[in-house]
């Protein structure tokens, strides 16, 4: 994993008058899981989408390892930061192998890369190969969906991995096993993750570090889980 670092980072909405994100200042270490909790509308959203530039900081500056990732290309630098949404994000019409590769595909790697790569990823998260490769995402579970989803998104081996609210569409029972296997995938690929979490327990749970933030996207506190429950 690569760390991340955002300096004096301000987001404002164009026609709101209160910034989302008002100045922050944050490291996030290298091979870190680091959960973001905090009320709804407290930036929290916003900030994760600044490291990837889905959204565009209004001020200050956002690194990536020694990459001042502010002027970057957002398209290219998408393809080294893995994303993560809710619904698993998947394209519909395509078959699991086929959103696997989507990135790899732009990036030029050849057929045999890409159907290794998928292979071992299908494994990794759990899913056998034979049976899901070739199922589209309407024939699947939203587990399992949510499964191939972390798939594609480690499908180029990015330094960084980013998550909003992953797991937080599915039952219960999956929402367990997915936290879980996502503990012993992070112990496989020490990627360093962000998740955006509204569940203080998964947060606690997932996180190397958590922070909550409050209103304006500022730092509460940013802390190891221990250091947070014994408070
Ligand atoms: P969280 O993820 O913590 O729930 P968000 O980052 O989604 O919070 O939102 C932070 C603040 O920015 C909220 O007040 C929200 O209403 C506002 N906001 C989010 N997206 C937009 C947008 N596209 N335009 C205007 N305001 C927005
Ligand atoms: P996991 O968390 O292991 O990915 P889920 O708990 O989401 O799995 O689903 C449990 C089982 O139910 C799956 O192994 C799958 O075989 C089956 N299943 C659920 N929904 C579907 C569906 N729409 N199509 C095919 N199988 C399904």
């Amino acid at each position: 994993g690569a760390p991340i670092r955002l300096e004096g980072v301000v987001k404002k909405y164009r026609g709101t008058t209160k910034p989302a994100v008002k100045k922050l200042d944050l490291e996030i270490d290298a091979g870190d899981i680091v959960a973001f909790v905090g009320p709804s509308g407290c930036g929290k959203t916003t900030t994760l989408k600044m490291i990837n530039r889905l959204i565009e900081p209004t001020e200050g500056k956002v690194f990536i390892g020694d990459r001042d990732v502010t002027n970057e290309d957002p398209d290219k630098l998408r393809q080294s930061v893995g994303y993560v949404i809710q619904s698993g994000g998947l394209f519909p019409h395509w078959s699991v192998r086929k959103n696997i590769g989507a990135i790899p595909r732009v990036l030029g790697w050849d057929k045999k890369k890409i159907a290794d790569r998928t292979d071992y990823l299908l494994d990794l998260v759990g899913l056998d190969a034979a049976a899901f490769a070739d199922r589209l995402p309407k024939d699947m579970s939203g587990g399992q969906q949510q499964r191939v989803g972390v798939a594609r998104a480690l499908a180029a081996d990015p330094p960084v991995l980013l998550m909003d609210e992953p797991f937080s569409a599915v039952d219960p029972i999956t929402r367990v096993r997915l936290q879980d296997s996502l503990i012993a995938i992070q112990h496989e690929v020490a990627k360093t993750i962000v998740i955006v979490t509204h569940d203080f327990e998964e947060a606690t749970k997932l996180g190397d570090k958590v922070l909550i933030f409050s209103e304006g996207g500022q730092i509460e506190q940013y802390a190891t889980p221990e250091e947070i429950l014994a408070n």
